[in-house]
Formats: C-alpha cells, structure tokens, sequence
C-alpha cells in the first residue's frame, strides 16, 4: 500500500475509544476494552514484526481489531478465516465499512480482495473443449451447460457463487472447474483472460487478502514442495497472516501437509486423460486399451484393501503388501504403462505433459503411502458412502497425515513470516499444569495450542469479555446422572432433557459427541416432548438452521457440525445441552497416533492433548448460546465428570465466569419458574 492509500496514522484509541472515528460511523457502537486492547496488540505485533496469540470471546468485535491495524500497516497482511461465513462477513461487510470509515469521499480505494481454491472457479479452457465435444449426461446437465455458457460470456470473476441455479454438488461442476490438474498455466490459450489469472493479478495489487484457511495451506504446501519456486502457488508474497478461527488450524494443516490417494483420483485421471486426448485427436485404441486396463487394476486394488468401516489405520503394510502383491504390482504397472502411452506421443499438446505429471505423481504417492517408514506419518483408510450423483457407490480413501506439525509449521510458517496472529474465541486452556517450555513473557493458558502449532515465540493476549456472563448464563451441572460411559446413562439423560426442556420451553440445542447417542436419546424423547423436534441429518444444515430459527420452541438434536460456526442469537436459542466432555475419540487413527507420540516423547498425552483439545471443543460447544449482549440462557454438562474428577477443573476454570449451579431449582429460578430466594 501506497503512503498516500495508508489511512492516517492517528492513536487506535481515537479510533475505536468512545468519540473517536468507529463510534461516528458505525450504528451499533459500543466501547469494547478487549477490542481495543486487541488492535493495540495486533499493531505491535505488526510494528515490531513479532508473533501474536489472541483469545477473543464472541462479542469482542474482534474482525475490526485485526483489520484495522491491518490496514493501517501498509503491509501485504493475508486473513484467513476457518469458514465461508466469516470470510463473507469480512468481504461484504467490514471492509466496506472500512472503507467508508476510511475514505468517506470515496476518493481512495482500499485494496482488499477475496480468494477462493481454484476449484470455485470456472475454467474457460475446459468450458470451450466442451462446446466441441460435449460429453455431457442427461438433459438436465445440458440445461446447466447452457446456463454457465452465458454465465461465461459476463461474469467478472468466474465465482461458482454466482451461480445460484447450479445446485451443489453438480456432477457437471468437476468437470468444469478450474483445479490446477488440468490447466497447462501459461501455455494456455485463455491464459491471459483466465479467472485464476485475473485473481492473481487482483491478489498481486491488493494489500489486504482475504482467504480461508484451506486455500493457505494448500498454497503453502504448494510452495514448500516446490522450494519456494517464484511461480508456485497463488497467493503472492505477503508480510503478515492474521488467522481468524485459528483453533482449527493443526487439522487443516495435517491435511495438506499430508498425501491423499483415492479411487476416484484413478477415475478422474483415467476420465480427463480421455476426453483430452479425444478433444486434441490423439486418442489411439492402444492408449484407451491402457485406460480400460488402469481403471481394471484400480477397482482390483482397492476391493483388496483391508476391510472396515469409517477411519481407521492401516498399519500392516509390509504384510499387506506381500499378500496382495498381485494387485499392487498391477497398480504401478498400470500407471507407468500410461505413463510411457502417453509420451510416446508424438508433437505433444501440452495438456498432455499435465497428464503425464498427474499420473506420475499418482505413482509416486501412491508408493509413499504403502511403502513409507516415516516415523512422523500415520498412514490410514476412509471409506465413504456418496448416495447422490455417483450411484451410491462406495469410495476409498488411502491418507497419509504427519502425526505432528509443528516442525512443519515451525519452519514453513513461523520462522518465514514476520507476523503471524493467532485469534479464535477458543484458543486457551487453564492448566495446572504444563510440561512443555514456556517463556516468560507467555502465559500457560496457550501451551497447548503453542506446542501442537510448533510457535514458540509469540506475544500472548485474553480479552476480557464484552458479555456479563454472570447474570446472562446459569451452567447446571447435574450431580446424579451416571458416568456417560455407563449402560444406565442414556435413559436418565433423556428424563433429565425432558425436565430441562420443559424448563426452558423447548428453544434448545441438544449437542452430542455422537450420531449414536443422538438417534438414541432422540428416540427416547420423540413421543415425550411437546415441543417441535429437529434432527441433524433430516435436512441440509442451513435449511435446519432456518428452521429452528422460525419454528417457535424448537429443539435442535445435533452432533459435531453444530458445536461451532452456527450463530442463533435471540430467545429462540435459550439453551443449549451437551452430553458429554467432548474428548476426541481415542480409537481415530490420527488421534491415536498423536497420543502414542505425545506419550513417547515423554509428555502425557491426556493431560497434554486430549484434555486441551476437549476443553477448546467444550468452549466452542457452550458459545453457541450468548451470541450478543441481550442474550440469556442455560447451559447444561450431563457429564459430571467436570466435577468429580482432578481433570475437572482445568475445564471448569478453561470455561468463562458463567453463574454455576448444580440443582435444578436454581435452573427454575433462572428462568423465572420458582420465587426468588
Ligand atoms: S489457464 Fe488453466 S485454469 Fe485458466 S483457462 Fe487455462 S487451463 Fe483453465
């Protein structure tokens, strides 16, 4: 950003202090200390090119305390937002409240853009070789050609969002897209009317970036893999990151630092290698007899996979390996046979060198995923059911996922970046105890996110909260109810929501740390209850949410895709009930591993990684209910584990200042029920 762009440097004080510029501009201002004290922080940590760790509770306004300094620096500052929501939130909402605080006139522009992954985008490549030869299924996928045909002709940004009447999930979106399997880069014709082209250069000119936290890692694998090539990846070279939602960082780091083998990559490879050649007139029977033989030994290889259900490790390789040696022969020789098809082409389009690339690479992960014997990698299988658009049909899923990435991260991101700020309103973790270094100018709140993050030297800040907990949530815990691990448990938890529920007059979320438990207690109240019953799983989640939302006392039964990102604020969410602590579940591969390694380097894994890890879900759980000022409500543990066990107290004391309480009178009182004592 230019000096003359940068808005004027005056205190953050006068900005956001009462009087001063945000309370002028903005129609529900209200003087927040946290928000201040955080944009102070973000500030220093960008002036003094320091690491920054903030928890910030709901209510903080805690978009404006990062993006103001932002803007102010001068600097390339990427964000990157854990959902599509937020980074809507920042796109349409702050930065054009920004701008108008900044630039009234309207005189300067800021530089703000938002990037997506290139599968959001439409490729014009691809759109143009379909209009010559269309392979295209049924009459209603024609009807969608024709809708992004036209699309095509004016969209500015090839954004799929524009795109309302395409439903999600198309089977024609895939073949459309502009991932970076297919495109030949600047060999290509359309290269310089590209949408990824034209995104890059609008991300080349703008100071601030707004991403989520998917495309970061995936352009930062991108650069790692290629040693920081100058053209690898997409996003260009910036000074600062601020991650919103930074607690989810770890997994999504893992995926992408990771390697994923699929059948449908096979499927994928073998589809596009023919249609491209089709389309360019080098399709050859010997080639498509190669194809025929490739998608063979696929669907043999991984009918041949251990068998299970869900997620689960894959830990005898050598042995499966030496029984199955057949079909993983057959594997590699189907990709080298199409390898050496596909260069014996002669006068090679150059969509045919990306084919060659993408299948070797296939081989090449393919081969480290079965064979590697690297400590630091837990090697594991998905099966997924897919219902719609593939026939119901089942696909298998071979990862690799680094058990720890902090070196990683440590390394690619902390030690090359001169400011990177992690905020989230989960971040921190009272302990009693830590058996990990701390400096002293840390406080052991971010141990844990710290040690799993591999951050060692960062600046660390909790806002207080701008909510008065006290009197806007009561927390109940029951004493009686069974250990949750026990038979007994599910019936008395059910008569207990029922209770709880005719207390609070439905208005509820019912939060479980399993589809079992859910369809279970669900089941056990659905004659019993007078208020309207939702369940995960019955509807899209927006259309649920919708619903809970106008149907009045309505109650929510979900599992993990509701304990965080869903915002309901008003009466009509007035509690909501979480079955148990929410530890991860021990049997998850990736967990697994991360337990044994925590173990083994001499730490103590429950107390280092899975109480921390539980108490930051428990955090994001419980702030479903007070979204603003005006809220009120009940919070409910059924697991009074909280209270019996020494691990307790480090959720208790992780957990905000709510009013606390163990009888249900104080419950009846809360909402008005019973006389005051
Ligand atoms: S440059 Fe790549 S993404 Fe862009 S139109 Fe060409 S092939 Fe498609």
């Amino acid at each position: 950003m230019s000096t003359a762009q940068t808005p004027a440097k005056s205190s953050l004080y006068n900005f956001f202090a009462p009087g001063g510029l945000l309370s002028k501009t903005h129609p529900a201002y209200e003087f927040r200390r946290g928000q201040l004290q955080m944009a102070q922080a973000v500030e220093a940590a960008l002036d003094e090119k320091r690491h920054l760790i903030v928890e910030a509770g709901t209510g903080t306004g805690k978009t404006l305390a990062y993006l103001v300094p932002a803007i102010r620096s001068g600097k390339r500052v990427i964000i990157s937002t854990g959902t599509k929501n937020l980074q809507e939130q920042l796109f349409h909402k702050d930065v054009p409240f920004l701008q108008r605080v900044f630039f009234p006139n309207g005189d300067e522009k800021l530089r703000v853009c938002y990037m997506k992954g290139r599968n959001n985008y439409l490729c014009r490549q691809k759109l143009y070789d379909l209009e010559h030869s269309p392979i295209l299924s049924g009459l209603e996928e024609i009807e969608q050609f024709r809708i992004i045909q036209d699309w095509e002709k004016h969209t500015e940004t090839g954004d799929r969002a524009e795109l309302g009447q395409l439903p999600e999930g198309a089977p024609l979106w895939p073949k459309l897209d502009a991932r970076t399997e297919a495109c030949t880069g600047q060999k290509c014709q359309q290269y310089e009317r590209c949408f990824i082209t034209e995104m890059r250069r609008r991300a080349a000119e703008s100071d601030i970036i707004i991403v989520n936290h998917h495309l970061f890692f995936a352009d930062l694998a991108v650069k790692r893999a290629a040693e920081d090539a100058p053209d690898a990846g997409i996003l260009p070279e910036y000074a600062a990151v601020v991650f919103d939602e930074a607690h989810e960082l770890e997994d999504v780091a893992g995926s992408y630092f990771g390697v994923q083998v699929s059948n449908l990559r096979f499927d994928e490879l073998a589809r596009d290698v023919e249609i491209t050649l089709r389309n360019k007139k080098v399709l050859t029977a010997a080639i498509e007899n190669t194809l025929g033989s490739l998608r063979q030994r696929a669907q043999f290889f991984f009918a041949v996979l251990p068998p299970g259900e869900g997620r689960f490790a894959f830990t005898a390789r050598p042995e499966f390996l030496e029984e199955n040696g057949d079909e993983w022969i057959g594997i590699q020789r189907g990709l080298t046979r199409l390898v050496t098809e596909l260069q014996s082409i002669p006068q090679k389009p150059d969509e045919v060198h990306n084919l060659i690339r993408r299948a070797e690479e296939l081989r090449v992960q393919l081969g480290f995923i079965l064979e590697n014997t690297d400590a630091n990698t837990v090697v594991w299988i998905e099966r997924r059911r897919f219902e719609r658009g593939r026939g119901g049909r089942e696909n298998v899923f071979l990862q690799a996922t680094p058990i720890d990435v902090s070196q990683i991260l440590r390394q690619a991101l902390f030690d090359q970046i001169e400011t990177v700020v992690l905020t989230s309103a989960t971040l921190a973790v009272a302990g009693p105890r830590t058996t990990l270094h701390e400096e002293p100018e840390n406080s052991s709140s971010f141990t844990y996110i710290r040690s799993r993050l591999g951050l060692d030297h960062a600046r660390d800040l909790v806002v207080p909260s701008h909510f008065d907990f006290p009197s806007q949530a009561l927390l109940y815990v029951p004493p009686d109810l069974p250990d949750p691990r026990t038979p007994q448990f599910a019936s008395q938890a059910a008569t207990r929501i029922r209770q709880l529920l005719e207390i609070t007059r439905g208005r509820a979320f019912c939060l479980f740390t399993s589809y079992a438990q859910m369809h279970d207690i669900f089941e056990r109240l659905e004659n019993e209850l007078e208020f309207p019953m939702l369940m995960q799983g019955s509807a899209p989640r927006s259309v649920l949410l919708d619903e809970f939302r106008h149907t009045p006392n309505a109650v929510l039964f979900a599992t993990a895709a509701f304990w965080q990102g869903v915002d309901v604020q008003g009466e009509q969410l007035s509690c909501v009930i979480i079955d148990r602590l929410p530890f991860a579940v021990p049997s998850d591969p990736v967990v697994a591993a991360r337990v044994r390694a925590v173990d083994n380097a001499g730490g103590n894994a429950f107390f280092d990684y899975q109480v921390p890890a539980a108490v930051i879900t428990l955090k994001q759980g419980f702030g479903r209910l007070i979204r603003s000022l005006h809220d009120r409500g009940l919070l409910t543990l059924l697991d009074n584990r909280i209270l019996k066990k020494q691990y307790g107290k480090i959720f208790l004391h992780s957990l905000p200042d709510y009013q606390r309480s163990t009888r249900l009178e104080d419950v009846e009182r809360f909402f008005g029920l019973s006389p005051q004592l």
